[in-house]
């Protein structure tokens, strides 16, 4: 990895970082030697930090705003038999929760409904276990969600109202997969119109809760195929014109249950369940103006989607519609996956490194775990873990509540792609996209750059300005809008990096002649998408560039799995070398070995640097793990951002960097990944990391009081000069923040 060497800058000699950063020689040197550590070789310059937002008064934002907390036991049939109230209710009140979920439902009621289709569970014997459950919880100050599921239910329900089922194409009503008994309700029927506002009514006119959550719906991480009566008139399933009137149906089911939350109190709202990150289900863009509570309901990495960082994604993505406002990540204290148990704790690493990725992408910690058998839980080893977690966090609340992302690098998630682009012609894959993201993901990490996400629907210049670059990771589907809105951006000085199909589709997913940026990126498609049949194709080295350095003693690299053939350029850096025989290897040799096809196109206009690859590299990148494709992104992602930081970390170990602008001044996570269980299966223990050293330049002005290790519970020596701050953490455990409180 372009893990650069680095040095030590002192009076007498230079001494080798990296042999400086071994654990066991760290020691010897004082904090003072390790604050003035500096990176050596092409450093990268440090860019100041933006002016700090003005103060917030607390008094005037929602209370929703101050949750820091959330509780979820999660309540089955039995509970009502089984669950001890009081034990339930000491548990998440003695571990600092703001705020429990409590289960309505609308599959099984949790009290005497008289919502007609609304069953009673058949061990609530007419009792009022959620009443019970509302008032323990009122008792000690906790506030209440009221949890309902219109996902399901059951055959009564079916045959009065053959309408509210989802149906196959044979006009079969669907069925829930693991209980056939229930049927899936269609969200575009009156059961989603009469049903749930009946409940939610009930819900207030009985109780005093806070807010209301709906878990099953709407749909996430997929759109719903449904052949009823209504769906049947609507537009083809998973293309963009289905997409727009699920939108509408989403926003407007939404708007109707909220209204309907705030008659009884203008403070209470109505959220539902979301996630999915970048494959959110509903338009992102329009969910960050409604939603008042984004719930991301993303508990636990899975065996098809086993990268480390699933959270932090989905916080990324949060902080890229919400503007500040509340996001609460769902941590599965039970064992989750594709192979469950419910009621059983998961390893203590992994569900620690969930609620580190919570907090550190900005999101509300929220811990989880299903059923209450035998009083409190056959299994409680999961309690102690939450407990410690969130008892340590309530020490810290003011430096791990964010103000604002410090990072001067966005991706654009290209959420319409991720949803409806099927992937190119020679892959047609579901996973394509998922791929693609994780692919530029872990490069933005190795090459420890501080980035946001940016939705294709907030391209516009004030949102953009801040970023010194853009990246668009295959971004196939862009509007003529979005384009501009780009060109724009490189107009007032940004750079771009882009890849594959990016703007080859329009908004509507409709294939465009050539690349809608074709004009800015300098490109023309020379033909249709060239796949990897046996060998894939190489990079030829044309000339010396910046976004090469380091390939030495070969005159070929890697190029990707698949490519788009372009028209060639003047003077390139890179040309195809086309992909060949890989069995027999008598026949693994390039028939063509060189080309005028560019494998790379590079431009600079003014400040700006655009790059371009023809080839699925992120994703190619992901796949294979080499180290010529990290390599040459992370040089042109130096190249285009004229190695511009704004805020840097040199030290060992594959971490996760995320910074904030706080309350009290500013906050650096480190996540430790460099473990045996970054990509698969759970972590099982942590394994430390050494010294890494921090450097930031402070906005003008702005004067260092302190620096503490919140993990650590230790301050920290640091170095102010100039407006730049150095400092080291020595050691990184799982996680760490480095909290800086400023005058
Ligand atoms: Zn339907």
């Amino acid at each position: 990895m372009p893990n650069r060497r680095t040095f030590l800058k002192t009076s007498a000699a230079a001494i080798p970082l990296t042999a400086a950063l071994n654990v066991h020689d760290a020691s010897a040197l004082s904090a003072q030697e390790l604050a003035v550590a500096a990176a050596g070789g092409p450093a990268p310059q440090l860019v100041a930090l933006p002016p700090r937002q003005p103060a917030v008064d607390p008094a005037k934002e929602p209370w929703q705003q101050k949750i820091r907390r959330v509780g979820q036991s999660n309540m089955t049939e039995h509970d009502p038999a089984v669950m001890n109230i009081e034990q339930w209710a000491d548990y998440w009140h003695s571990a600092n929760a703001d705020i429990v979920f409590i289960s309505v439902t609308g599959i099984l009621a949790f009290y005497p409904s008289k919502v007609k289709f609304h069953r009673h569970g058949k061990f609530l014997n007419g009792r009022d276990f959620f009443g019970e459950c509302v008032a323990a919880a009122r008792k000690r100050n906790l506030r209440v969600v009221a949890r309902m599921s219109p996902d399901l239910n059951w055959g009564d329900a079916l045959e009065a109202h053959p309408e509210w089922a989802m149906r196959n194409q044979d006009g079969s009503a669907q069925f829930s997969g693991e209980e056939p008994r229930l049927f899936k309700t269609c969200m575009f029927s009156t059961y989603m119109d009469d049903y749930v506002p009946a409940i939610i009514r009930e819900i207030n006119a009985l109780y005093d809760v806070d807010c209301f959550y709906t878990n099953g719906w709407p749909p996430i991480g997929s759109l719903p195929e449904c052949n009823c009566g209504i769906c049947s008139k609507l537009p083809a399933a998973g293309t963009p014109a289905y997409w727009r009137v699920f939108n509408d149906r989403v926003f407007e089911l939404w708007r109707k249950y909220d209204a309907i939350a705030r008659e009884k109190k203008p403070d209470s709202f109505f959220f539902a369940n979301l996630g999915g990150n970048v494959r959110c289900g509903p338009n992102l863009e329009r969910l960050g103006k409604v939603a008042a509570w984004f719930q991301a309901d993303n508990q636990d990495r899975t065996y098809e989607d086993p990268a480390v960082w699933g959270c932090t994604l989905q916080g990324r993505v949060c902080n890229a519609v919400l503007d500040g406002k509340f996001a609460a990540n769902v941590t599965g204290a039970y064992s989750t996956g594709g192979l469950t148990w419910r009621n059983s704790a998961k390893n203590p690493a992994e569900a620690q490194m969930w609620l580190n990725e919570t907090l550190a992408s900005g999101m509300v910690l929220y811990y989880h775990f299903v059923g209450s058998e035998n009083g409190f839980g056959e299994d409680r080893r999961w309690q102690k873990v939450g407990s410690d977690y969130f008892r340590w966090a309530a020490r810290h609340d003011a430096h791990l509540t964010t103000r604002r992302s410090i990072a001067n690098i966005g991706v654009v998630i290209g959420q319409s792609t991720q949803l409806l682009y099927p992937g190119p012609a020679t892959v047609r894959s579901r996973a394509y996209m998922h791929e693609t993201t994780h692919g530029i993901y872990d490069v933005l990490l190795r090459g420890r750059f501080a980035f946001d996400f940016v939705h294709e629907d907030r391209l516009d210049p004030e949102r953009l300005s801040k970023y010194r670059a853009l990246l668009l990771p295959n971004v196939a589907m862009l509007s003529d809008h979005q384009c501009q809105q780009i060109r724009d951006y490189v107009q007032s000085g940004g750079s771009i990096m882009a890849s594959f199909e990016t703007g080859l589709y329009d908004g509507n997913l409709n294939p465009r002649a050539d690349f809608g940026l074709a004009d800015l990126l300098g490109i023309h498609k020379a033909g249709d998408v060239v796949g990897t049949v046996g060998n894939a194709y190489y990079g030829r080295i044309e000339r010396q560039h910046p976004i090469l350095e380091g390939f030495g003693d070969t005159n070929w690299i890697p190029g990707a799995q698949n490519r788009i053939p372009l028209k060639p350029v003047q003077n390139p850096v890179l040309t195809v070398v086309p992909g060949f025989v890989r069995y027999p290897p008598e026949l693994a040799y390039p028939t063509v070995p060189h080309s005028d096809e560019p494998a790379v196109v590079l431009r600079e206009t003014g400040y700006a640097r655009i790059a371009y690859f023809p080839g699925d590299i992120e994703r190619s990148y992901w796949l294979t793990g080499h180290g010529d494709l990290l390599r040459l992104m992370d040089n042109t992602i130096r190249w285009i951002t004229h190695d511009e930081r704004i805020v840097h970390v040199e030290g060992e170990g594959f971490i996760e960097m995320l910074c904030w602008e706080t309350t009290p001044g500013y906050a650096v996570h480190l996540l430790n990944y460099t473990n045996p269980n970054a990509h698969h299966g759970w972590m099982q223990s942590v394994h430390p990391l050494g010294p890494q050293v921090v450097r930031m330049k402070l906005p003008d002005g702005v004067k260092v009081k302190s620096i503490e290790l919140l993990r650590g519970e230790q301050k920290v020596a640091f170095v102010l000069e100039n407006r730049g701050l150095q400092f080291t953490i020595p050691r990184v455990r799982d996680y760490e923040v480095a909290a800086i409180s400023i005058d």
